[in-house]
């Protein structure tokens, strides 16, 4: 398991006992999906959070734009459909008031039963909506150490800076691990023959949204032949280490003839005449909201420029395209979560304090003493404090009882009782 570079948080101040309310400021580095909705996130909790993006002063290799929440390649945020496991996430973001997602609804492309967006559309909505917003403070500068003693939420993403990575892996006293990652290519729409290719999504669900090019069985070899000779750019040696959830079209395709009709080229739910299903079909999906530009699906490509618009050439239908974003790789930075975070994100050696503080709450902050000297039988050593929290759905957690809106904090001298709403701490 894997997390990138976008996805934990240092929250390293040793508080032991705060009893009055607070107001924190927490630092968040990157400006990209994970980014602002944590921004956003926090500013709903009335938390002022300083946002820094170093673009567009400092570029990244793949983002091509100053703007927040840049989609580096597909546009897709995959399916809606609740009953799995990406729909699923989508309605539990919906309930924690998502920006992200909100930005995608408004900004919408038809997609099947998919939400793919407008890029350019999408990322103006963010900025907007981040610019506007009181409680955040965006910093147009490249972050280059971590101050271990400031909360902060690191969410540099897969292509965060040398510098910071360097920073990170310091801290974290891990080697910084890399894969490769690859965009797939744009195509004008103009230039796509639609006497060839046809409207349809697979299986009729949803709207018509796809373009789809069928192949016959001929076309295909071709193809397969062309695409698997074809030449790559360069890659040194430490770079072959690819991310199999976005692998280069070529480096799928050399594991065997059928193994990319089994992927980004399946024909099954497309055919037109179902008589007459085609042996391979490869999709394009909408862009943009002015149906001007269209992705070739599952199409991410290590192939040189001169080699890409040979091979995307012999795609029926795509024998004039007009290639308007070629496919790049990139490499992309990683740490092993497992061994460096625990289950909330958090830095586990910079761990002493996760957690924000409700303005409501009057009392109530103590650190949970570590587990090393806790009592077996779940009492406190003298002097000790346990912190207790509410879970929403009056669940206890490590500690004495916790109903929904209250709880009850315990210490060797004294009991004292808080009230207020549930919230949710590290464990
Ligand atoms: C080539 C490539 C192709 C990809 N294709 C897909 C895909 O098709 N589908 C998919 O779901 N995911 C894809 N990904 C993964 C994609 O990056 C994530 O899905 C998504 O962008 C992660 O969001 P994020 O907020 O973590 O990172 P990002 O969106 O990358 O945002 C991180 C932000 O941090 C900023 N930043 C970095 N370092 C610093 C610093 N030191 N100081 C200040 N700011 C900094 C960056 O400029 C950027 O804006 C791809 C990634 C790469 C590299």
């Amino acid at each position: 398991m894997k997390t990138d570079a976008s996805a934990f948080v240092f929250y390293c101040e040793p508080i032991s006992c705060i009893m009055e309310p607070v107001i924190v400021m927490v630092k968040i580095i990157g400006a990209g999906l994970a980014g602002v909705e944590a921004a956003n996130y926090l500013s709903q909790k009335q938390i002022h959070v300083k946002l820094y993006e170093m673009r567009p002063n400092r570029m990244t290799p793949a983002h091509q734009t100053g703007n927040m929440a840049e989609l580096v390649c597909s546009n897709s945020f995959r399916s809606v459909d609740e009953h799995n496991a990406v729909g699923l996430l989508k309605r539990e973001m919906e309930t924690i008031g998502s920006l992200v997602l909100k930005a995608a609804s408004r900004t919408s492309v038809p997609a099947g039963s998919s939400l793919a967006v407008d890029r350019t559309l999408f990322s103006q909505d963010i900025e907007a909506r981040i610019r506007d917003n009181p409680y955040i403070e965006v910093i147009r500068e490249e972050v280059d150490t971590i101050d271990v003693n400031e909360p902060t939420i690191i969410a540099a993403g897969p292509l965060a800076s040398d510098s910071l990575t360097q920073a990170i892996t310091s801290l974290l006293e891990q080697e910084h691990l890399h894969f490769f990652d690859a965009v797939a290519p744009i195509i004008a729409f103009e230039s796509i023959d639609m006497k060839t290719c046809y409207f349809k999504s697979r299986y009729d669900k949803g709207e018509a949204a796809y373009i789809n090019c069928p192949m016959d069985e001929t076309t295909y070899q071709a193809f397969y032949q062309a695409l698997i000779s074809a030449a790559t750019h360069p890659v040194k040696d430490f770079e072959n280490n690819v991310f199999e959830g976005c692998m280069p079209i070529e480096v799928m395709a050399k594991r065997g003839p059928e193994t990319i009709r089994y992927g980004p080229l399946k024909p099954v739910g497309l055919a037109l005449d179902p008589a007459n299903r085609p042996h391979a079909v490869i999709q394009l999906r909408q862009d943009d909201a002015r149906k001007s530009m269209y992705n070739i699906v599952g199409f991410q490509t290590h192939l040189t420029w001169p080699e890409q618009k040979r091979v995307i050439r012999m795609i029926p239908g795509l024998e004039q395209a007009e290639i308007l974003r070629y496919g790049v790789m990139h490499k992309n930075t990683y740490i092993e979560s497992p061994k460096v975070l625990n289950q909330s994100y958090q830095a586990k050696k910079y761990r002493t304090f996760f957690r924000r503080t409700d303005q409501r709450s009057r009392r109530v902050r103590r650190m949970r003493p570590p587990v090393s000297t806790r009592p077996s039988d779940g009492s406190l050593a003298r002097g000790q404090a346990v912190e207790t929290f509410s879970e929403r759905n009056g669940h206890r957690r490590d500690g004495p009882l916790c109903r929904d809106t209250e709880c009850v904090v315990q210490t060797d001298e004294r009991q004292s009782r808080s009230s207020f709403g549930a919230r949710r701490e590290a464990p």
